[in-house]
């Protein structure tokens, strides 16, 4: 018999929900129409197409006309911080996709700050007066990450967009580790703009939205045909749109029940892996303060990329903190920005748990992980 596989490693990617791809067949095949077509072809694609800005939306509580559909977060990154104007505030712990779009910008001659996270117990997390210690005059946008990917604190974005409105600059925040996770509402958030990958919440890979608040100018990202309001032109991914939206409206119906069993598992996993290795070091702030499901953990002594292998031998997916990618043995720049050691940062391996991911899992993972790191 073939031994299960355990899949914990949601930050990275999720699996696609039965009931999204159910909804995107017939746009892979019969409904192919053109959304854009002035003849009856057009019209399911259009009417799906529709739908799905509208149930995103509600989700999220924007208007349906607040919603540009975008290849996913990377894309939508990119949008606002090569689209907007002036000088920009970034934190430090942002994903590439916000720090490395700054970056190009700044070679074009766009002034940068950069805002670190508050550090030690209690840390990760960026609050408004490290805002104010690097403000500067020219400053036209502040992108701030909802939560991060890699140690999975929640920022209080309501009050860094109000810092920033205050000051009359533009908000975004890049949520791709965050919507259909936690609850989303950017009227709430006061954010301007808001970045959202379908593929961290079980809909379809290459998809995603920004959220842009209605009243507020961004230069087009592609010029081409109307579509996305003139903003992002391209015929529309009509069955991955679909997918999404399907895959987070039950993401959120199903919110505080998946919330409630991911906190349940989280709790047993650490405590388990206090059991086996007393000296483990957390990162991030303590369950509730972090994303369902999410522990970011330094076994010190222990490389994480050899124990990422042989938890891997053992058909468990984690992934390591400290490497960028499996070619790039460098110290992860968030482990770095929240100033943990080299020796921490080497041996952090990050486990992300799901909805689908049972006691039985958690446990499996833990007598793993007593066998490697004790060698019994
Ligand atoms: N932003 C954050 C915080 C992420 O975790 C990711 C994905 O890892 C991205 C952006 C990029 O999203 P996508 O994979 O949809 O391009």
């Amino acid at each position: 018999m073939s031994k299960k596989l355990i899949y914990a490693d949601h930050a990275a990617t999720t699996p696609l929900m039965q009931e999204a791809l159910e909804a995107m067949l017939p746009f892979v095949k019969d409904d192919f129409g053109n959304p854009s077509s002035l003849h009856g072809w057009a019209k399911p694609a259009r009417k799906a197409v529709d739908e799905a800005r509208a149930v995103i939306a509600r989700c999220v509580n924007a208007e349906p006309e607040e919603i540009f559909f975008t290849s996913g977060g990377t894309e939508a990154d990119n949008w606002v911080i090569k689209g907007s104007e002036g000088g920009m505030l970034v934190s430090s712990y942002e994903h590439h996709a916000v720090l490395n779009a700054a970056a190009s910008e700044t070679r074009r001659g766009r002034d940068v700050v950069y805002v670190r996270p508050k550090v030690g117990n209690g840390g990760g997390y960026i609050m408004p007066e490290r805002l104010s210690k690097v403000w500067k005059e020219e400053i036209g946008l502040v992108s701030i990450m909802t939560a991060n990917n890699e140690i999975g604190t929640i920022n209080p974005i309501h009050l860094l967009s109000d810092f920033a409105h205050k000051h009359g600059v533009l908000f975004h925040t890049d949520a791709v580790q965050a919507v259909g996770h936690i609850p989303i509402d950017v009227r709430e958030m006061g954010v301007d703009f808001l970045s959202a990958s379908a593929h961290k919440f079980n809909g379809p890979k290459g998809i995603g939205f920004l959220f842009i608040r209605k009243g507020v100018k961004l230069e087009p990202l592609l010029n081409g045909g109307q579509q996305e309001n003139g903003l992002r032109a391209g015929t529309e991914n009509v069955a991955s749109i679909v997918g999404m939206a399907t895959a987070l409206k039950l993401n959120c119906d199903r919110m505080d029940k998946t919330a409630e069993h991911l906190e349940n598992l989280t709790l047993r996993l650490r405590d388990g892996i206090d059991r086996i290795f007393p000296d483990a070091i957390y990162l991030g702030d303590g369950v509730a303060g972090q994303l369902p499901g999410f522990t970011s953990v330094s076994f010190l002594g222990h490389p994480a990329e050899g124990l990422m292998h042989m938890l891997d031998l053992k058909g468990i997916a984690v992934s390591t903190g400290a490497a960028c990618d499996s070619k790039n043995t460098k110290i992860s720049h968030v482990l770095k920005a929240v100033n943990a050691t080299n020796e921490i940062a080497r041996s952090t391996v990050r486990i992300t748990l799901g909805p689908e991911n049972t006691v039985a899992d958690v446990d499996v993972i833990l007598a793993a992980l007593k066998r490697i790191l004790r060698g019994v």
